[in-house]
C-alpha cells in the first residue's frame, strides 16, 4: 500500500510503498477513503507524543470501507462504511466498562499509538467495540473530519460543557475545534461569543450563529471583554487552542460556577498555564477536559446530522491527496487555511 512514513521526529515524511495491513483477530483492516490532517499528527510528527514509536505512519480522522475482518468480530463485514473515534477501547478495563473508553486505560489510537490512516489501508483493534457504521448519507470526507475534533468539540460541549439553551458560550480559538464547538453550541440553543485573532476565522465563526465576535488582537483584556458582552461571564467557556493565553483567558471570562473544558492539547511549552486557582475557588469554577468521544455516544450526533441540525460538511476546507499530506501536516503549526483539511486522493 501507499503510505506516508517518518523515520525520525521533525524530519519530512516521505510517500513510500508498505505492506499491506492483516486484521488482528478481533479487529479489521479498513480501505481509507478519507482522513483529516489535524495538529494533534503536527505535534506526534514533531515529537511530543511519547506513544509513538520510529517509523511511524500518521493519521487518526478516517472513514472508509471495511476490507477485511479478524475471525473474532461479530459485528462486521467486508463492504460497510465506517468511521471510528481517534481514541479506541481495550474492552476490559474499568473506564471501558464504565462506557468511558475514550479514557480508556490500554487505548488503541491510530496515528499514535499504532499506524495511522494516512494510507491506503488501516488495521483497527477491537473493532465491536470501536467500528461506528456510517449513514449513506454522510460522505467519507465529512465522515474523516468528525474523528477528533468535531467529536471532542460534541463532547466537550454536550457532555462535559451541560450547555443548555439560553446560556452564554465562549469559544477561545476558531480552528476546527473551535468552530465545531460553535455549530455544535448553536444547535444546542447557546448564543456563542467567539475568540479568534484571525478576522475570516471569524467570519465564519458568526456564519455558523456565533452572536458575537472578539478580535484578539485588537483588545487589550479578552476575558474583561467577554464578560461585558455576556453580562457577567460566559456559563461554559472552552479553549479550543491549547496555549497559555487562551487558557487563562477562558477561565477568567466565566461567571460564576461557571465551567472551562480544555479542548486544545497544551503541548510543548505551553504546557503548563498558570491556572488562576484563586478564581476558580472563589467563583467555584469547574475545570474540564474532553478527550474524544466514546463510539457508543456517536449515535446521537450522527442523529443531528442526518436531521439537519449540524452540518459538517461545511467546516471541510480543502480536499488533497495523501502526497500533498506532507507539506499540509508540516504546515499545521501555522495555522493557514479556513476548515478542516481532508486527504481524499490515494
Ligand atoms: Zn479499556
Ligand atoms: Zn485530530
Amino acid at each position: 500500500m501507499k503510505a506516508i512514513l517518518y523515520e525520525a521526529f521533525s524530519a519530512p515524511p516521505k510517500l513510500v510503498n508498505l505492506p499491506d495491513p492483516v486484521p488482528e483477530p478481533h479487529g479489521v483492516v479498513i480501505e481509507v477513503m478519507a482522513t483529516g490532517v489535524c495538529r494533534s499528527d503536527w505535534h506526534g510528527w514533531v515529537g511530543h507524543d511519547s506513544d509513538i514509536v520510529l517509523p511511524h505512519v500518521p493519521g487518526h480522522e478516517l472513514a472508509g470501507r471495511i476490507a477485511a475482518v479478524g475471525r473474532e468480530v461479530t459485528r462486521w463485514k467486508v463492504g460497510e462504511r465506517v468511521t471510528v473515534p481517534f481514541v479506541g477501547g481495550c474492552g476490559h478495563c474499568p473506564e471501558c466498562h464504565a462506557g468511558h473508553q475514550q479514557v480508556c486505560d490500554n487505548q488503541f489510537q491510530p496515528g499514535f499509538t499504532h499506524w495511522g490512516s494516512f494510507a491506503e489501508y488501516v488495521s483497527i483493534h477491537r473493532a465491536d467495540l470501536n467500528l461506528v457504521a456510517l449513514p449513506e448519507t454522510i460522505d467519507f470526507a465529512t465522515a474523516a473530519s468528525l474523528g477528533c475534533r468535531f467529536v471532542t468539540s460534541f463532547r466537550a460541549v454536550i457532555d462535559q460543557g451541560r450547555v443548555s439553551a439560553g446560556q452564554w458560550l465562549a469559544v477561545h480559538g476558531c480552528g476546527g475545534v473551535g468552530l465545531s464547538a460553535i455549530m455544535i453550541a448553536v444547535a444546542a440553543g447557546a448564543q456563542v461569543v467567539a475568540v479568534d485573532i484571525a478576522d475570516d476565522k471569524l467570519k465564519l465563526a458568526r456564519e455558523l450563529g456565533a452572536v458575537a465576535t472578539i478580535n484578539a488582537r485588537d483588545v487589550a483584556d479578552v476575558a474583561g471583554a467577554v464578560r461585558e458582552i455576556t453580562g457577567g461571564g460566559a456559563h461554559v467557556s472552552l479553549d479550543a487552542l491549547g496555549a497559555v493565553t487562551t487558557c487563562v483567558n477562558s477561565i477568567n471570562c466565566l461567571r460564576k460556577r461557571g465551567r472551562h473544558i480544555q479542548v486544545g492539547l497544551m503541548a510543548g511549552t505551553e504546557s503548563f498555564p498558570p491556572v488562576p486557582m484563586g478564581r476558580v475557588i472563589s467563583h467555584e469554577l469547574e475545570i474540564l477536559g474532553s478527550h474524544g468521544m466514546q463510539a457508543h455516544r456517536y449515535g446521537a450526533m450522527l442523529a443531528m446530522i442526518e436531521a439537519g441540525r449540524l452540518k459538517p460538511e461545511l467546516l471541510v476546507g480543502r480536499t488533497i491527496s495523501l502526497e500533498d499530506s506532507i507539506a499540509a501536516l508540516m504546515g499545521m503549526d501555522r495555522f493557514e487555511g479556513v476548515g478542516v483539511t481532508v486527504v481524499t486522493e490515494f
